[in-house]
């Protein structure tokens, strides 16, 4: 079974550290999703602020 990392789309080897997150759902059947342990994603720092115009 090839395990998709939720945070990266990319699969999950074998070997690699994940986490398992469990997904309800409102119909019963809850869905196991995966993602990587060690953050995979750069996380979005806070850069300079755009202030919004309307
Ligand atoms: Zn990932």
């Amino acid at each position: 079974m090839i395990k998709i990392c939720i945070c990266c789309d990319k699969s999950i080897r074998d070997g690699e550290a994940y986490i398992k997150v469990d997904k309800m759902s409102p119909s019963g059947a809850g869905t196991t999703l995966y993602q990587h342990s060690r953050p995979c994603k750069p996380v979005p720092t806070q850069t300079s602020q755009v202030p919004l115009r309307p």
